[in-house]
C-alpha cells in the first residue's frame, strides 16, 4: 500500500509516524511545502522572547531522522500543486529547483493546515508586516530585532498576545491592537478583561475596539491607520489575525468542504472521497457540547486526528469523537484555560444556562507561592451538563482546566464534581480543591441554598433594590460598587432587624464568601437577598472603568531604584494574603515605622496594586515604585512625616487619619449652591480627601430620586412637604435669575456648551470616587420624607454623626 501525505508538521507527521508503527511494509511519502518538517510551531513565539534559546530544539525531526526511525520518505520544499481524485495523482513542484512531477497513491491523506485570515488591508505587502506561522516567520521577525528594532504592534488572537508578551521580554516597546471590543475571543470579555490588566500591567500598550484600517510606509517604519486616532508608528508589525483552513487543494478537486470552508470529513476522517482522508487544521469538526460544526484549529486535535487517520489507513475502526475548544494561554504572570462553550455562545445558541465565578487559591493559601484564581462556571439549568468552563490565574490553572475538560467530555454533571477526588498536600491543592468549591457553588445554587446575582445586571437592579458591601469599612472606603452602603459582615446580626424588609438586597464582597455567610444570615431573617456571584473582583473585570488605577509597575527586567542610604529599610512579607490582608499587615507594619522609612511590601493579591495606590494617597504615604516579582508584586512606601498610622485590627482596619477629610453641609436646593459644592467635593476627593455631604432641610431635594415613590399612610402636610420641595438635582432651580426658569435653563444650556459637567455627573463622580452621602434625620422628619424617597446608599443619621465627622475633618463647609 502507497500512502502520501501532504503536509508534514502536526497531523501529517503523527498520521506518519502511527502509520509506520502499524505497518511496516506500507510506502509512506509525505511532501512538505516549506524546509522544515515536525517543527514545533507552538514554540515560535518563546524563541523570539528568548525564552527557548535554542532555535534548533524546534526542529523536532528532520527528513533524515525520519527515514532512519521511521522509514519514511519526506521530501521538503515540495508543493503539492493539484490532485487527481480519478487518477489518484498528486502534482508536486519542487521549489528549489522548479522540477514538476507526479505521484501516485493507493491513498491520500490531506494535512495542510490553516493560513492565516485575510483582511483586505492597503499596504499589507510592506515588508514590515510579519505573519507568525513558521520557521522562516520567526526568523524574519528575530533578524528585525537583532538589526535594533525598538517599537512592534502586534495585531491578532492568542498567537498575537503570546508575541506581544516574548516581544515585550525583548525590551521592545509593545502595542496589542484589536478590532473586538475585547482580546482573546474564546473567552467571554470580562474574562478576557483580566487578561487585558496584565498585559497593561506589564507596560504593553493595548488597543481594544480598534480595528486597523491600513499600513503605511514612514520612512522606513510603518504606520498603522486606525479606525480612530492617530495611526501608530512602529519598527514592524506581527500580523497574526486568527486562521481559516487551508483547503484550497480539496476544493480545487470537488472534495465536499464544510459550513466554515474547512474540509467535510466523516468521523474516521474520511473526505467525499473514501480513499482520501483529511485532519488538523484543514478540516472541521463537531463540537463536544453543542454537537454543530466547528473550526477550532488547536495542536491536540491536528495530532489525534493525524493517529486516527493512520488507524483507519490500517483497517481499524478508530473515530474522532468531538472538539471541544480546549486551550491555554500564558499572559506573563496569567495563564487563562478554557473549555466547552462560553456564554456568548451559549445566548447565540439560545441555550438556557447557569453561571457561576469563584476565586479560588491554586494551593493551600498558607503554602507559598498561590494566590486566587478567577474560575466561571457555566452549566444546564438542572446541572446534568456542564457546558464550558473559563479561568485565569496565576497557579493551578491548567490543572483545573483539564480536570473540567475531563468531566465534560466524561458528561459528568455540575452535583458530579462536588464528589471528585483529586490530589490534596499543600503544595499543590487545598483539601476542598477549585473544582469541588465550583461543584459546591454551583449544586447550592440549584438547591436554593444561595441566590446569586451577576456584575452584568447592575443597570438592570429593580427599583427596590439596595446594593450592599459586606466588606470591611477599610475595603469599602478604597472602592465600592457606585451606590452600595456599607454593612460589614461583623455588624450584620447587630443591624438586620433595621433593614426593610419590603427592599431586596443585592449583597457583595470581594470574591462572595462573606457575602454568601452574610447571605444565610438575613435569609433566615427572612430578607430578600442575592449575593454578587465573583464578588467585586469579577465586578472589577465586568466594569473595568469603575476600578482604581493600579500603581504603576516597572516592567520586570528593570532593577528597582535603591534610594534607601539614608532610610530604615523594613520588609514585610504578605504573600498568600488575599485582600484586606495586606493592607491590614502594611497598616500595622507603618504603625512601628518613624518618618521617612521605607516599607518594602510583597503581595500575591492580585486586588492590591489598586489597593496600594488608594490607600496610600488616601493616607497620604508616599507610594515609591513597584515592579513584578513571580506570583506578585514588591512594591515600597516611604512613610510620610506629617502622617501617623491609625491603629489596626486584624478584622477591621482602622479609616483614615482625620487630616485628609473634609465635609460638606448642603444646606441649600439652589441649584448654584448645589453645583458648588459637588465641585469642591469632587476637587477634594481628586486629592484624596475623605469626602462626607451632609443634606439637610433644603438640601435634601438633591438627594431626592427623580420619580415618584410610592409612600402609603403619609399624611396631608407630609404629602404637600414632598410635592413642594423639587424631586432630584435635575428639578433645581438657581438662587438668583431664575425668571420662571428660563435662567436655570440657559444656565444649563451654558454649562453643555462650556463642557462643565452637570450636577448629576459631578454627584456620580462623586460617590464613584467614595464621597458618603448623609441625609439629616431630623429634617427628614420634618419635611415628611421617607428614606426610601432618597437615592440608593444615602446614610440616615443625626446631628451626632455630622458633629463626629466635621470632628475628624480639616474644613467643614455650610452652603
Ligand atoms: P500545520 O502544523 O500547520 O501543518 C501543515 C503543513 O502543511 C505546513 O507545514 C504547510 O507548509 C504544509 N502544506 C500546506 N499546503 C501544502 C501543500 N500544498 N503541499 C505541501 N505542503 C503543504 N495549538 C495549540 O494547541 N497550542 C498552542 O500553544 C499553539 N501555539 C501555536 C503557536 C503558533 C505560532 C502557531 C502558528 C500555531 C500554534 N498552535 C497551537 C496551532 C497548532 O500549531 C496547529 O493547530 C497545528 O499545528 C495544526 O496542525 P496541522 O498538521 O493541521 O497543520
Amino acid at each position: 500500500m502507497k500512502v502520501v501525505i501532504v503536509g508534514g508538521v502536526a497531523a501529517g507527521m503523527s498520521c506518519a509516524a502511527r502509520l509506520r508503527r502499524m505497518d511496516e511494509r506500507c510506502e509512506i511519502v509525505v511532501f512538505e511545502k516549506g524546509a522544515y518538517v515536525s517543527f514545533a510551531n507552538c514554540g515560535l513565539p518563546y524563541h523570539i522572547g528568548g525564552v527557548i534559546g535554542d532555535r534548533a530544539r524546534l526542529l523536532v525531526q528532520t527528513p533524515e531522522t525520519l527515514k532512519s526511525t521511521l522509514n519514511l520518505d519526506v521530501r521538503v520544499f515540495s508543493t503539492v500543486t493539484a490532485l487527481d481524485v480519478s487518477a489518484k495523482k498528486v502534482s508536486v513542484l519542487e521549489s528549489k529547483t522548479g522540477r514538476t512531477y507526479e505521484e501516485s497513491y493507493d491513498t491520500l491523506v490531506l494535512t495542510t493546515g490553516a493560513k492565516s485570515l485575510k483582511l483586505p488591508l492597503p499596504g499589507m505587502d510592506h515588508p514590515a508586516v510579519f505573519e507568525l506561522r513558521t520557521i522562516r516567520d520567526m526568523d524574519a521577525i528575530q533578524a528585525r530585532i537583532a538589526a535594533g528594532a525598538k517599537q512592534a504592534i502586534v495585531m491578532g488572537g492568542y498567537i498575537g498576545i503570546e508575541a506581544a508578551e516574548n516581544l515585550r521580554l525583548r525590551g521592545l516597546d509593545v502595542t496589542v491592537i484589536e478590532k473586538m471590543p475585547q482580546l482573546m475571543g474564546p473567552l467571554d470579555p470580562e474574562m478576557a478583561n483580566l487578561l487585558k490588566d496584565e498585559l497593561v500591567r506589564q507596560g504593553v500598550r493595548v488597543l481594544t475596539g480598534c480595528g486597523a484600517t491600513g499600513f503605511e510606509d514612514r520612512n522606513g517604519k510603518i504606520a498603522v491607520k486606525l479606525e480612530r486616532g492617530e495611526p501608530i508608528v512602529a519598527d514592524f508589525v506581527v500580523f497574526a489575525p486568527g486562521s481559516q483552513p487551508n483547503a484550497d487543494l480539496a476544493r480545487a478537486a470537488g472534495l465536499k468542504l464544510g459550513q466554515y470552508g474547512g474540509i467535510a470529513v466523516n468521523e474516521r476522517m474520511q473526505t467525499s472521497d473514501p480513499t482520501i482522508y483529511a485532519g488538523g487544521d484543514a478540516v472541521e469538526s463537531v463540537d463536544l457540547v453543542s454537537g454543530r460544526p466547528v473550526y477550532i484549529p488547536m495542536a491536540g486535535p491536528a495530532n489525534r486526528q493525524g493517529r486516527i487517520i493512520a488507524d483507519n489507513i490500517c483497517g481499524r475502526d478508530s473515530r474522532y469523537r468531538s472538539t471541544q475548544g480546549t486551550a491555554i494561554l500564558k499572559v506573563f504572570d496569567l495563564t487563562a484555560g478554557m473549555t466547552g462553550l462560553n456564554e456568548k455562545t451559549l445566548q447565540r445558541l439560545g441555550l438556557a444556562y447557569h453561571k457561576v465565578y469563584l476565586s479560588p487559591y491554586g494551593h493551600a493559601d498558607y503554602y507559598p507561592g498561590t494566590s486566587p484564581m478567577q474560575m466561571k462556571l457555566l452549566f444546564a439549568p438542572d446541572g446534568a451538563r456542564i457546558y464550558g468552563a473559563q479561568i485565569v490565574g496565576r497557579d493551578g490553572v491548567d490543572k483545573r482546566i483539564d480536570v473540567l475538560a475531563t468531566a465534560i467530555r466524561g458528561q459528568l454533571s455540575v452535583w458530579d464534581l462536588e464528589h471528585l477526588e483529586l490530589a490534596y498536600a499543600p503544595p499543590y491543592g487545598s483539601a476542598k480543591d477549585p473544582v469541588n468549591v465550583a461543584g459546591f457553588i454551583a449544586c447550592n445554587l440549584l438547591r436554593g441554598d444561595v441566590a446569586l446575582w451577576h456584575a452584568d445586571e447592575i443597570d438592570r437592579l429593580p427599583p427596590n433594590a439596595c446594593v450592599v458591601d459586606v466588606r470591611t469599612s477599610a475595603e469599602f472606603n478604597l472602592w465600592h460598587v457606585p451606590n452600595a452602603i456599607n454593612l460589614p459582615l461583623g455588624q450584620i446580626r447587630a443591624k438586620v432587624a433595621t433593614l426593610d424588609p419590603t427592599r431586596a438586597y443585592y449583597i457583595y464582597c470581594r470574591v462572595g464568601r462573606r457575602s454568601y455567610l452574610a447571605y444565610r444570615i438575613l435569609k433566615q431573617h427572612g430578607l430578600k437577598v442575592k449575593t454578587l456571584s465573583g464578588g467585586t473582583d469579577i465586578f472589577h473585570a465586568f466594569h473595568p472603568t469603575e476600578q482604581p488605577d493600579p500603581c504603576p509597575t516597572t516592567p520586570t527586567t528593570t532593577a528597582m531604584n535603591t534610594d534607601t542610604k539614608t532610610a530604615r529599610v523594613v520588609t514585610l512579607d504578605c504573600m498568600g494574603l488575599q485582600c484586606p490582608g495586606p493592607i491590614v499587615k502594611l497598616n500595622e507594619a507603618l504603625a512601628s515605622l518613624s518618618a521617612g522609612d521605607m516599607l518594602e511590601i510583597k503581595a500575591s493579591d492580585p486586588g492590591f496594586p489598586r489597593d496600594l495606590n488608594t490607600w496610600c494617597r488616601a493616607q497620604g504615604h508616599e507610594f515609591v515604585e513597584s515592579r513584578n516579582i513571580p506570583g506578585g508584586i514588591l512594591a515600597r512606601i516611604r512613610k510620610h512625616a506629617a502622617v501617623a498610622t491609625t491603629s489596626a485590627s486584624a478584622s477591621e482596619p482602622a479609616p483614615s487619619s482625620g487630616r485628609r477629610k473634609k465635609t460638606f453641609v448642603v444646606f441649600s436646593g439652589d441649584f448654584d449652591r448645589v453645583m458648588g459644592v459637588l465641585v469642591m467635593a469632587n476637587a477634594a476627593l481628586a486629592m484624596g480627601n475623605e469626602v462626607t455631604l451632609f443634606f439637610t432641610f433644603w438640601g435634601l431635594s438633591a438627594i431626592r430620586k427623580e420619580q415618584a415613590v410610592a409612600t402609603p399612610g403619609k399624611s396631608l402636610l407630609d404629602r404637600m412637604f414632598g410635592w413642594m420641595l423639587p424631586r432630584g438635582l435635575s428639578r433645581l432651580t438657581l438662587s438668583k435669575l431664575n425668571m420662571g426658569g428660563m435662567g436655570t435653563a440657559m444656565m444649563k444650556h451654558v454649562m453643555k456648551q462650556k463642557h462643565v459637567d452637570s450636577p448629576q455627573q459631578l454627584l456620580t463622580q462623586a460617590r464613584a470616587k467614595g464621597a458618603k452621602l448623609v441625609a439629616c434625620s431630623m429634617s427628614l422628619d420634618v419635611m415628611g420624607l421617607r428614606p426610601e424617597e432618597l437615592l440608593d446608599g444615602v446614610e440616615i443619621a443625626g446631628a451626632a454623626t455630622f458633629l463626629s465627622e466635621a470632628d475628624e475633618s480639616n474644613v467643614t463647609m455650610l452652603m
